[in-house]
């Protein structure tokens, strides 16, 4: 093979790794020193010397004032972002500074805080990436440990709370979800107003605790702004809306009102599928269940014929079937005055209806008769879809992690993926 000689190209220096380091990351007060490459058991690893500036002072980590150095600590190994498969270590031996306020403290170093063994920027890549994967995924290609990169969402998170921006905060949507395995809930609460529709906030369980400890996250400006409020039938969440939230305008979202017929219609079918086979009749509601729960719009071509033959029949199925079709249209309505006689006849007409779990659902209606009415007073001002958006958007999140270990790990996913948190802004992009 023939060698090039360090001469064949004069005028051209050589790329020294500290130059690619300086271009992606500055310190004023520090340099890169030497740099050399380890084989480790489980790789390579690129260790790169860092050492302050000559003259350069300490900074107190108790008050941030310069002070003088005291003392030297052992080297510490701080994980940066990996280059080429090779992991990098920055090496650094902490000063100590003789501070006049506060007596010997270890100094601040601009690339790390605490006894964080990762890099502040290393954590943004790792969270960054946790966004797109799923941890496991993200912990087995950058050769770290899953808390490596749970640690660096939360970090991620937690910067992301503390600078996000509320005060165009003026609609607010509170949703439930099951998560893990068995009955364990979370709250949560939404920004669905305008555009910037967006995750706000989340506390394990349903109970009026829960709600309380999601607004006083937001802080009592930011409640004061909220001007609508969607959520569902749930007593807990009513409870605590009118106490925290009473100047503003609460509404029964269409989603969750429409969610209460699913399990009636279910119910009525399930009862009179049985019945239809006891009596030796024709098995017509044999695999309809879909074509009953979801919205006309939404069902295959099999399930428009299946659903188009099913509704040729005079079955208690059927007839509860269109009764909810006719509340779809409900919330078509512009005058709330209408609405509200439209809802009156409607609920009249179950009432005398011999289909008990559609009577159930009537009766609930009848008792949140304002508060779904607020509908139309909210017109414009929050869209239709947002709160079940975001809920699908939850769904879609909680699968990808495949279920969570712990309600704090479920909350900083969903905070981290559907937050649309801020990030510090940096002059390079690493990913
Ligand atoms: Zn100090």
């Amino acid at each position: 093979m023939m060698e090039v000689p360090a001469s064949s190209h004069p005028g051209v220096p050589r790329m020294r790794i500290q130059t690619i380091l300086n271009r992606v990351e500055k310190f004023k007060s520090f340099v890169y020193g030497a740099a050399h490459l380890e084989e480790r058991a489980d790789g390579p690893a690129l260790v790169v010397r860092v050492r302050p500036r000559n003259s350069s002072r300490p900074q107190c980590s108790g008050c941030g004032r310069l002070g003088s150095a005291y003392d030297r600590l052992e080297e510490r190994s701080f994980e940066f972002v990996p280059v080429w498969g090779i992991v990098v270590f920055l090496v650094y031996r902490m000063r100590r500074v003789d501070c006049k306020g506060c007596g010997v403290t270890v100094e601040v170093v601009p690339w790390c805080d605490g006894k964080n063994q990762l890099t502040t920027t290393y954590r943004w890549f790792l969270a960054t990436w946790a966004r797109r994967l799923s941890w496991s995924e993200v912990a087995a290609i950058f050769r770290t440990s899953w808390n490596s990169v749970c640690r660096a969402v939360d970090h991620a998170v937690e910067w992301g709370l503390a600078h996000r921006d509320l005060s165009g905060l003026t609609a607010m949507g509170v949703d439930e979800i099951a998560w893990s395995r068995g009955h364990r809930y979370l709250t949560l609460i939404y920004d669905i107003g305008g555009a910037a529709r967006r995750l706000l906030a989340v506390a394990e369980k349903r109970t009026e605790a829960s709600l309380r400890s999601c607004l006083e996250s937001l802080g009592e400006t930011a409640c004061k702004q909220v001007k609508y409020v969607c959520s569902d039938m749930w007593k807990p969440y009513l409870n605590v809306i009118a106490e925290k939230l009473g100047a503003a305008v609460h509404v029964l979202d269409r989603f969750h009102v429409m969610q209460k017929f699913g399990k009636a219609i279910d119910e009525i079918r399930a009862e009179e599928s049985k019945r239809l086979k006891r009596d030796g009749y024709e098995p017509v509601l044999k695999r309809s269940r879909w074509c009953f729960l979801k919205r006309p719009a939404n069902l295959t071509d099999k399930q428009t014929v299946k659903l188009a033959e099913v509704l040729k029949y005079n079955l208690r199925t059927v007839r509860a079937y269109l009764l909810r079709e006719e509340v779809q249209r409900f919330w078509e309505y512009k005058s709330p005055a209408w609405a509200g006689k439209f809802l009156d006849e409607w609920t009249g007409r179950v009432m005398r209806s011999r289909l008990e779990p559609m009577k159930k659902v009537a009766r609930t209606i009848r008792s949140h008769r304002p508060l779904i009415l607020n509908w139309f007073r909210a017109r414009g001002q929050i869209s239709a879809g947002a709160v079940e958006g975001l809920n699908n958007k939850v769904k879609l999140v909680t699968r990808k992690s495949y279920g969570f270990r712990t309600a704090h790990v479920a909350k900083l996913a969903l905070l981290h993926n559907l937050g649309n948190l801020p990030e510090p802004k940096r002059t390079h992009r690493f990913c």
